[in-house]
């Protein structure tokens, strides 16, 4: 493979008079170590090792400059002097290394989980049970003050300097924008007033602090919400904040009441660089990119194509730690790379748990588990070259032992062969790449199309059986030529040829693989040869993206929101069912499951819950629904009700994942799993 040159990812940058070493920021992340200063030793190790990778700068999670800025009770804040020892664990952890680090300074107004919340008005986000009250005019000076006070603690702290969390729908942004502020004093009206209460909290901690004090301003690019700012109102707040003294400007993305998702594994690589670059012609300081920016390839053409100066990455850090110094070292095929789905850091934030990474699960557990080399390595089989069969091979090769893997498959992935197929999961098929190259790397003994006899595992000294899963089968009522199972559907080379468009498809099932067959069923870009390198920045894919949820790119709308946004035309007409009498998709991840839901709203699927299944045959899928006999009406039928435990070896071997519990089937648990399993070795 031919090198790449990443070279202008680190070329210094200086912003006022601060020089950074390269152009990568490692974003703000609440991990819930934050929360608690006993918990900061470990999150003093977390930046360490991350500072370590190579990151330029580390912006930490959000701290609030006081009570009322509170995202939930107790949440971690920087008001007092005595916080100062702890914080300064923090900034200690990562001076070895060269790398800068600002305290994230968030208020979240009205976003507050609790009932002392205030805001611009007394109003309540559509996202939150609490009514936040006005504040008076004194009281908005008060939270000035407060916002100064954190940076002057921040700084006694050892920090280089403090970001304004402007953006997402927090506090300031409910100060900037129409939607949220209708106040009739100086903080409020004309654009001028709305934005003063920014300019000022920028502008008093310049006035404390030399330019050699980062002040970073994470300012809303796009808003994505009625009544939001529009592109002059966004574009001269930019500049009066560079005015005020900010060093650089980092890009806030919709607010997070948006029903748009800017994060997700969905939303395009860079899709979001366009609108941070129309802002950098207008202003002198640096400004940096952020959202769905996790390969080196895309992080790259957003500082070659001048769309930002510097790149923001948050989770694709806690996927890698080491994801910066692998880029400069051009070794982008070891990268272990954020696939986006938010289940193990986002999802667990919103649970109040601990964050850590599906990919990566000794992320915020960096001093719970050793990994170091065993005095004597073992000869170790394990049986399955799924997510959990890859993930045990990986833990047990970097302790040291000596490793075969036997997969029945042409090719190892398992269960992600699949998942990778669905529209927008496509980078599923990245961590199928990094195991497959760190498996070889570390000289494990891969053995594809294999069918290992009991006897040849003999010869180990320990096996693992990760033989995973298989769709369950509803049995001979349920099997005609028209029924598929959910795997059958995903393998396909050509969805056409088994379930052609415009026809009537059932869904059995509405688990996390029933939405996403429907996904896969009303996308048009599920032929494999559509595929074009995954790391790269696919511009028309985010041009398909913008459109489809109806972001402006016009610059003429408030919120950057489309009037008339595409009536989409579903390509198959779904009916997807389930036995549970609830919402449908209730049970998916916090964080994501809305926009499937929202997904299969606009796809016009049908969705019935509450039924019990009694065949299929030449009427249809016949249904009890409300006790009444029903019939639901389908030319295709795919089956997607959970799984069942494939064991393919002696039943009396240790298993883990899925042929262990199939009810328990989650990439999350089963890697983690593996790395507990490969811990006691
Ligand atoms: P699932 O979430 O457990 O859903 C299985 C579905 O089958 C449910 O709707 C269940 O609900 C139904 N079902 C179970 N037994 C049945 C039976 N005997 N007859 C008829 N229906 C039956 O499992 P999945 O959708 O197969 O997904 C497997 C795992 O993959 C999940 O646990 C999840 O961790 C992971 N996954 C996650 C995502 C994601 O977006 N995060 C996406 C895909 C998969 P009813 O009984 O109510 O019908
Ligand atoms: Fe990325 Fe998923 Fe890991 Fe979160 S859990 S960092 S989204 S791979």
């Amino acid at each position: 493979m031919s090198q790449e040159n990443f070279d202008a990812l680190f070329t210094p940058i200086t912003a006022l008079d601060v020089t950074i070493k390269n152009r990568f920021i490692m974003g703000s992340m609440h991990t819930g170590l934050e929360d608690k200063s006993k918990h900061f030793d470990e999150l003093a190790t977390y930046f360490s090792i991350r500072a370590k990778g190579g990151v330029g700068l580390i912006v930490t999670g959000g701290f609030s400059p006081n009570i009322t800025g509170w995202g939930a009770p107790f949440a971690g804040t920087l008001q007092f002097k005595w916080q100062i020892k702890h914080h300064k664990k923090l900034t200690q952890a990562v001076k070895p290394y060269n790398c800068k680090m600002v305290l994230q300074i968030l208020h979240t107004g009205r976003y507050g989980y609790h009932p002392f919340i205030k805001s611009a008005d007394a109003s309540k986000a559509p996202i939150n049970i609490f009514k936040a009250k006005k504040l008076s005019t004194k009281q908005v000076k008060k939270q000035i003050k407060a916002f100064v006070n954190c940076a002057n603690l921040a700084k006694q702290a050892g920090y280089n300097g403090v970001e304004i969390m402007g953006s997402e729908g927090y506090f300031i942004n409910q100060f900037l924008s129409p939607r949220t502020n209708h106040r009739d004093d100086e903080y409020g009206g004309c654009l001028q007033n709305r934005m003063r209460l920014a300019v000022e909290i920028v502008s008093k901690i310049r006035e404390e602090h030399p330019k050699n004090f980062l002040i970073i301003y994470r300012l809303s690019m796009v808003e994505l919400v009625e009544d939001g700012l529009n592109f002059e109102e966004i574009k001269q707040i930019a500049q009066a904040i560079e005015k005020a003294g900010a060093s650089i400007i980092n890009t806030g993305i919709g607010w997070h009441e948006a029903r748009i998702p800017t994060i997700v594994t969905s939303v395009p690589k860079a899709a979001f660089a366009g609108f941070t670059q129309q802002i950098k012609q207008f202003i002198n300081i640096p400004i940096c990119a952020s959202n769905r920016i996790n390969t080196a390839q895309a992080a790259l053409s957003i500082i070659e194509a001048q769309q930002a100066d510097m790149v923001s990455m948050a989770r694709p850090f806690l996927a890698d730690p080491e994801i910066v110094n692998k880029i400069k070292e051009n070794k982008t095929q070891t990268i272990n790379h954020c696939i986006a789905c938010n289940q193990a850091c986002l999802d667990h934030v919103f649970a109040k748990k601990r964050a850590s990474c599906l990919v990566n699960p000794l992320a915020c557990y960096e001093t719970k588990y050793d990994l170091s080399k065993v005095q004597n390595p073992k000869h170790i089989a394990i049986v399955g070259g799924g997510p959990s069969g890859m993930a045990a091979a990986y833990y047990a090769a970097i302790k040291g032992h000596k490793v075969a893997l036997y997969e029945q498959q042409n090719k190892l992935g398992g269960q992600f062969l699949l998942a990778q197929r669905i529209p927008g999961k496509e980078d599923y098929q990245l961590t199928i790449d990094y195991y497959k190259t760190m498996l070889e790397k570390m000289e494990v003994d891969i053995h594809l199309n294999s069918n290992i006899a009991v006897v040849e595992l003999n010869k180990f000294d320990q096996v693992l059986n990760a033989t995973g899963i298989k769709p369950r089968s509803l049995g001979q009522e349920f099997e005609a030529d028209n029924v598929f199972s959910y795997e059958q559907v995903l393998i396909s080379k050509d969805i056409e040829q088994i379930i052609p468009r415009h026809s009537k498809v059932a869904v059995i099932g509405a688990g996390g693989i029933g939405f996403d067959v429907c996904e896969f069923l009303l996308s048009e870009s599920n032929d494999l040869t559509k595929q074009t390198d995954l790391k790269q920045v696919n511009p028309i894919q985010i041009q398909v993206y913008l459109t489809h949820w109806g972001i402006d790119q016009s610059n003429k709308n408030r919120g950057q929101l489309m009037q008339n946004p595409p009536v989409i035309e579903p390509i198959r007409d779904i009916t997807l069912l389930q036995r549970k009498d609830e919402k449908l998709g209730k049970n998916l991840g916090k964080t994501t499951g809305w926009v499937h839901r929202l997904n299969l709203k606009r796809h016009g699927v049908k969705q019935i819950a509450g039924v019990s299944y009694q065949k299929i045959d030449s009427q249809g899928l016949h249904i009890i629904k409300d006790e009444k006999p029903e019939i639901i009406e389908a030319d295709y039928f795919v089956i997607c009700a959970g799984q069942v435990s494939q064991n393919t070896i002696d039943d009396s071997i240790q298993k883990i994942g899925g042929v262990r519990n199939a009810n328990q089937l989650d990439a999350k648990l089963v890697i983690r799993e593996a790395l507990e399993w490969a811990i006691k070795l």
